[in-house]
């Protein structure tokens, strides 16, 4: 081969890599304007963004982006497949977070860039759509100028008003985009913080309504561990990590002689699914629900505790995936003794 014939083929190769790479960068953000809301133009600028608000649509993508785009209720949606669809235009005001507070701020829509993401908030999403919202919220957070904690999920900001639940405004109203919070799924979103406390229920604002939700933003519940967390764990030869803690002083030997340096799996046992099996589980009938004896007069707070089984018609139905609504009379409310 000649020399000029060499330089050729070496430009050619290096133009085609170029390309391969621009296009890799491109293509990680191909964000579509198939279902951009018609709702644009009615829609006021925002004056701040101060946060990134993740939600889950709790339905499939087709019906999601009708609606989001129906009524503007998003910036971006984002699909199973990792398709991000725009919906309002970045810098303008989209309904997604409804009744909100965050810091005693009302009406999270006026400061905040929202995400649907297609899928539910308790079910762990594609890695393809993981890598998409990542992607997205990595160019918002350097647009914007927004620190990982400052990116929460639509149950952080979401409360209720009084009700005949609750006499006081409450913090528990919604489970949206609750797994977002869970440190397994934010190591795969790339954000290494969260909210370390509920700003609102602390200064008294709010009260608490759901112990479990506080637990999956707050505590150390994490149900996607086993989805997310196992695959890219890194060995870690000291103290497990605490998301938001600072490291821990070293922690003293511990006396007993055989370290198996292996990192204890989160214990996710079966869940009882008869009546047998819960009695097995020294799981006791605490009463049935009645017209007045609603499932909170028996239960208390943990009514909506995934520790809290309701039972009719031989189905189980833990308490954490129990829709409100759906609480029946006549189902039995089971709690441990
Ligand atoms: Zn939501």
């Amino acid at each position: 081969m000649d020399l000029r014939r060499w330089c050729r083929l070496t430009a050619r190769a290096a133009t085609a890599l170029v390309c391969i790479v621009v296009c890799r960068e491109a293509a990680a953000l191909d964000i579509s304007r198939r279902y951009r809301s018609p709702r644009n133009p009615e829609r006021r600028v925002r004056t701040a963004t101060k946060l990134i608000v993740l939600h889950t649509t709790e339905a499939p993508a087709r019906s999601s982006l009708n609606k989001v785009s129906d009524r503007g209720e998003c910036h971006y949606c984002v699909t199973e497949s990792g398709q991000v669809y725009a919906i309002v235009d970045r810098d303008r005001e989209a309904f997604h977070a409804g009744r909100s507070m965050w810091q005693g701020e009302e009406d999270v829509d006026k400061f905040s860039v929202g995400i649907e993401c297609v899928g539910y908030h308790d079910k762990a999403m594609p890695s393809v759509q993981i890598a998409a919202i990542r992607e997205l919220v990595k160019d918002l957070k350097a647009m914007y100028r927004i620190p990982d904690h400052c990116v929460v999920c639509h149950s952080h900001v979401a409360y209720g008003a009084p009700n005949k639940w609750h006499k006081t405004k409450h913090r528990g109203r919604k489970r949206c985009g609750m797994l977002f919070a869970m440190p397994s799924v934010r190591r795969q979103l790339g954000l290494t913080t969260r909210p370390a406390f509920d700003p609102d229920t602390r200064a008294g604002r709010l009260s608490n309504a759901d112990d479990y939700l506080r637990r999956v933003l707050y505590g150390r519940v994490d149900t996607m561990v086993a989805a997310y967390g196992m695959a890219t764990a890194k060995p870690k030869p000291t103290a497990p990590a605490r998301p938001v803690v600072k490291a821990a002083a070293p922690v003293a030997a511990k006396p007993k002689p055989s370290s198996t340096a292996k990192a204890a799996p989160v214990a996710v046992s079966a869940a009882p699914r008869t009546i047998a099996e819960l009695k097995a589980r020294a799981y006791v009938d605490r009463g049935t629900v009645t017209k007045d004896r609603t499932a909170i007069k028996i239960a208390g707070a943990a009514w909506n505790s995934p520790q809290t089984y309701y039972t009719i018609r031989d189905k189980v139905i833990p308490g954490s995936s129990l829709d409100p609504a759906h609480i029946e009379k006549g189902m039995h409310v089971w709690m441990r003794k």
